[in-house]
């Protein structure tokens, strides 16, 4: 399965970039370090792309959970 070209646009953005239409919210996770992460899956490519920052203290980014990359 690859990343929809929605996704694709979403992918590595900042995280103050607004979800795309076809974005739904689907959980949201609390890492081991205390920061909040939220996974929204995509109703055009039913990939999954998570929210959050890279560790603690840095700037939300859009990124994929596809171990494929
Ligand atoms: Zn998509």
């Amino acid at each position: 399965m690859s990343l929809c070209a929605l996704c694709l646009s979403q992918r590595d953005r900042p995280g103050h970039f607004p979800p795309h239409p076809k974005l739904v919210k689907a959980a949201t996770l609390h890492s081991a370090s205390g920061e909040n992460a939220f996974a929204y899956r995509c109703l055009q490519c039913g990939e999954t792309l998570l929210l959050a920052a890279a560790h603690a203290g840095a700037p939300d980014r859009w990124t994929c959970l596809d171990a494929d990359g």
